[in-house]
């Protein structure tokens, strides 16, 4: 937390888990606007949750999702905007934000490419109403297995809490 410069950070199995925890813990359960270039666990966890996946194109110079056709994607089913800061590359996170404020949408990054990374001197994992990280042997740094969710919201980190400790 210290590191990252974020209030809530908590330890889980892995990178997917902590995504369908965050879906979870907004109740989200109708469309989520994402990203088709990411890892597929991306997609997954909105399919483990039973909410709709809708692709919004990619930037070319980022690979991330392309921030000014996000508003074309919206339906009045829209919940969420889930999208992945590929390579650690930073989304279009000013006009994600400006977007889910008009829209009263939730905003969740997939930051598995992302520890470490920083965008106008913050860590771009504490951008977002929820930031996910993993940990996989696979990733920029790694203990094997294993994934964080970040947040500085108090309810919603009680939430997730419960979720990751059988409610204890
Ligand atoms: C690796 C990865 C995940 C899943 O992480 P696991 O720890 O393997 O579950 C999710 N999203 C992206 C973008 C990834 O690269």
């Amino acid at each position: 937390k210290e590191y990252l410069g974020v209030k809530h950070l908590l330890f889980c199995n892995n990178g997917t888990i902590v995504l369908q925890m965050a879906l979870r813990a907004y109740d989200i359960t109708g469309e989520v606007i994402t990203t088709p270039f990411s890892y597929v666990a991306t997609t997954n966890a909105i399919l483990w949750e039973r909410c709709t996946p809708v692709f919004v194109d990619i930037d070319p110079e980022t690979f991330c999702i392309d921030a000014d056709k996000i508003e074309g994607a919206i339906t009045d089913k829209t919940q969420a905007i889930l999208a992945t800061h590929v390579y650690g590359y930073p989304c279009n996170v000013k006009k994600i934000e400006s977007i889910a404020k008009a829209n009263d949408l939730k905003v969740i990054y997939d930051g598995a490419h992302a520890f470490g990374c920083r965008y106008q001197y913050k860590s771009l994992l504490s951008y977002g109403d929820i930031s996910t990280c993993s940990f996989h042997a696979t990733k920029l740094f790694h203990t094997v297995e294993g994934g964080c969710v970040i947040t500085n919201d108090d309810a919603i980190a009680e939430k997730l809490m419960l979720y990751r400790q059988f409610g204890h």
